[in-house]
């Protein structure tokens, strides 16, 4: 028996290793992929950590995963896979099928969502086995390394854009420039938004412009973030991407009537939005669950088409540890992305 090497954690809030483990055959409507790349997201440490029920351990996180289809499980090739074919597997790891909104075909709200490195072991490893309706193809156009991020922080800022109200020509603000965030004003100029960055200090101010923003607001001028988006106009969406509660407050009252507050950064504080702000301009706040595995290919095609690739620093897999930390200091320029080859 041939053995594949994952990065794994042994216990809640416990540090990398590196384990040997032995392949396993796929089971019936799965595949095995031999994972190529996997990005490292700011929500795996809420499995790490153990903060959501059912985290088990070992625990092997990554839900960013890019590789090649090694073997498949009885019934998968009718599902149009074969061996060899490139695919990403992201925070959709697959649905239930049959809890209502999957019935009603909303299956990234499914009840039961299956996400790598939650439901079962995720891509910091060498070998992932994964549902036959979690995987997206990659174009050839992308490499491993671009791909795997797109299969997260990717579809969840370019889906959280194309789900919005806003249309060409409006005006639309990314907060936060980060891991999520850079994505997510490339997606937005190259939708044809007029595009507004939000992020802390005048430095990333050029940064932001390279991305493509047509406007840059630092949050911590003298002048407060909404009254900046309201002398542009007020933004028809403002796409939160900061793991600040506080930032993402602070945007609302430079949202334009019936404008939305899109939110895709977590923070664990509450949102200090008032009814009356909401009220009377007709105001709408609501949180975007990334996308299912035809979105992520859709996000790779879009991203393909208009030459946008993420930001990252590539990592072999045996510095996991060393990789995570770096995520989790904010340090990482911008995503991390972990490389088995
Ligand atoms: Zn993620
Ligand atoms: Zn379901």
């Amino acid at each position: 028996m041939s053995t594949y090497r994952v990065a794994q954690v042994a216990a809640a809030g416990g540090s990398f290793e590196i384990v040997e483990r032995e392949v396993q055959q796929p089971g019936p409507g799965h595949v095995r992929v031999a994972v190529d790349a996997c990005g490292i997201c700011h929500s795996d440490a809420v499995f790490v950590n153990a903060e959501l029920p059912g985290v088990r351990f070992p625990l092997v996180p990554g839900h960013e995963i890019a590789g090649r289809i090694e073997e498949l499980g009885e019934g998968a090739r009718d599902k149009g896979w074969q061996a060899g074919d490139r695919v990403a597997v992201g925070w959709f790891g697959g649905s239930c099928g049959h809890c209502t909104p999957c019935r009603q075909g909303d299956f990234i709200v499914c009840e039961n969502l299956k996400v790598p490195g939650w439901s079962y072991d995720g891509g910091y490893a060498e070998e992932v086995i994964a549902p036959a309706d979690a995987l997206a193809r990659i174009p050839d156009a992308l490499a491993a390394p671009d791909a795997a991020p797109l299969a997260c922080a990717g579809v969840t800022t370019y889906n959280g854009l194309r789900r919005s109200s806003a249309r060409a020509g409006d005006l639309v603000a990314v907060l936060g420039i980060g891991g999520l965030g850079h994505l997510g004003v490339k997606y937005a100029a190259a939708m044809g938004f007029e595009t507004v960055a939000i992020a802390r200090g005048a430095a990333k101010a050029d940064f932001a412009k390279q991305l493509g923003a047509h406007h840059y607001i630092d949050s911590t001028a003298d002048t407060p973030v909404a009254d900046a988006l309201r002398s542009l106009g007020g933004a028809k969406v403002v796409l939160a991407t900061a793991a600040s509660s506080d930032a993402i407050t602070a945007t609302v009252e430079g949202l334009a009537p019936r404008g939305e507050l899109v939110v895709i950064g977590a923070d664990a504080d509450p949102l200090g939005i008032s009814p009356t702000q909401l009220l009377m301009s007709g105001k709408i706040v609501r949180g975007h669950p990334s996308g299912t595995a035809q979105d992520v290919q859709e996000t790779m095609a879009f991203s393909a088409l208009h030459g946008i690739r993420p930001m990252t620093e590539i990592v072999p897999l045996d510095q996991a540890a060393e990789a995570y930390q770096r995520m989790l200091s904010g340090a990482a320029r911008f995503r991390m992305v972990l490389t088995t080859r």
